[in-house]
């Protein structure tokens, strides 16, 4: 799979200009002790819209994920990156959905 496409980096706090986010912290240990890589990004939440029209359930498609976390500091929730990455249409519920249709 290729990587994320980054679009655009947020760093900052828009309120008080903080670099430090609440999941930056909460990882903080698991970073120090090498259970997860140091340089690993990480978030909050994230959202995902797809750039093209689903398909079928399985195909790669492009998505922009926004990506927000909340200021360590002052508490705000902020986007902090967008990026665009590959992922498969997930299948909607229901038996009118599913992609194999009998002949
Ligand atoms: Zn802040």
């Amino acid at each position: 799979m290729p990587e994320p496409r980054i679009i655009a980096n947020f760093p900052d706090c828009p309120v008080c200009k903080s670099k430090v986010t609440i999941s930056e912290l909460a990882t903080a240990d698991l970073k120090a002790t090498g259970k997860i890589p140091k340089e690993t990004f990480t978030m909050l939440r994230q959202n995902v819209v797809p750039l093209e029209q689903p398909t079928l359930a399985g195909v790669m498609i492009p998505c922009i994920v926004t990506i927000f976390d909340v200021c360590a500091i002052c508490g705000t929730e902020r986007c902090t990156r967008a990026q665009i990455v590959m992922a498969p249409v997930q299948a909607p519920p229901g038996p009118h959905n599913y992609p194999f249709r009998p002949r």
